[in-house]
């Protein structure tokens, strides 16, 4: 069995930091062709539109890694082509379009991963087995990081549906809801919004996993040091997930998980469900933002200057 081909949609930060470097790293998988308005990538065929592309391009699974708010007409436009796809996070802007994403490819027999790239760091499955066996009392996650460094020059996160700093904070949720055992309410949320943007700057949420109450303080706005922790206590001890879920320690003490390697490990995942024609497409991260936006309350912020 030859590589899988593959063919990168959206050639912008992710797709040039992570997508292109780990297929480039993984034998079961070979680059065929980009599709991009703007981007274009060396050594592969490149078209400026998927319809474009599925007309006259070399065939493979796609990658999509365009903003959330333009998926939906291209993931449709792949599965309609048969193709299998593998979706950046969040996985649409809205949850009617995934289960609309969801419900196509079903329907067409096609293989759809819905990635969520912190579920891979290398921290999340040694918290999810210390969870399994504790009563936890409560978890704190502060996801606090520079919108200017990790978005530059973006403007899709400011538009409706762009989801704004829950971009970055969808991730802990992902991680989260990953590791408790059982779903996330949300009780109360306050989002700030500035001055032009359709999309929050800020957001604190009050939320609930059966009876552990669970704070989250997302932020957009820490320059410097980036700080993106889970703090998990139980009666019996605590857990720190630390720089995103790369690091951990229990009861204060650091414990050794390995190097970091979410895009490998999520094109290894790939390759697996493409082997077993299995989906992988799991909403409940973006159902708690869904929720923040029905149940919360938004108030204004200062204008921001990307
Ligand atoms: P980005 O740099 O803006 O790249 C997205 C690319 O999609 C653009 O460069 C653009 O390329 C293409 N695109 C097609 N239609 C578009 C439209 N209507 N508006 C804007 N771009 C359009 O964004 P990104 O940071 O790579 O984020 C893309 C996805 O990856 C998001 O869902 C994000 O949450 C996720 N992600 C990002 C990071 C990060 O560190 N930035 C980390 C993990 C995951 P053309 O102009 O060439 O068409």
């Amino acid at each position: 069995m030859g590589p899988i081909p593959v063919v990168v949609v959206g050639v912008g930060k992710i797709a040039r930091d992570q997508h292109l470097p780990a297929i480039a790293a993984n034998p079961r998988f070979r680059l065929v062709a980009a599709v991009s308005r703007n981007g274009t990538v060396d050594g592969v065929p490149n078209f400026t539109g998927i319809d474009d592309y599925l007309a006259r391009g070399p065939a493979g699974a796609i990658a999509l890694c365009t903003p959330p708010d333009v998926r939906l007409e291209m993931a449709l436009a792949a599965v309609a082509a048969g193709r299998d796809l593998l979706i950046e996070k969040p996985p649409a802007s809205t949850l009617g379009e995934i289960d609309t994403i969801i419900a196509a490819a079903r329907a067409a027999g096609t293989v759809l991963f819905a990635t969520w790239h912190s579920r891979f760091a290398p921290g999340v499955g040694a918290a999810r087995d210390w969870v399994a066996g504790r009563r936890l009392t409560g978890v704190e996650i502060v996801w606090r990081e520079d919108v200017r460094r990790w978005h530059p020059g973006q403007d899709w996160i400011w538009r409706p549906g762009g989801f704004g700093v829950f971009d970055p904070g969808i991730n802990a949720l992902s991680i989260l809801t990953a590791i408790l055992p059982d779903p996330v309410l949300v009780r109360a949320a306050t989002m700030e919004v500035p001055d032009g943007a359709a999309t929050p700057i800020a957001a604190r949420l009050d939320l609930a996993a059966g009876d552990v109450p669970v704070t989250a303080d997302f932020d957009w706005r820490q320059e410097g040091t980036q700080t993106w922790d889970i703090r998990l206590t139980a009666r019996d001890g605590t857990l720190r997930l630390s720089e995103g879920g790369a690091r951990l320690a229990i009861d204060g003490r650091p414990v050794e998980v390995g190097a970091p390697r979410e895009y490998p490990a999520i094109y290894e995942r790939f390759a697996d469900l493409i082997d077993r024609r299995e989906s992988d497409a799991d909403t409940e991260p973006l159902r708690i933002v869904a929720d923040a936006g029905l149940k919360g309350r938004q108030v204004g912020a200062e204008r921001f200057e990307p």
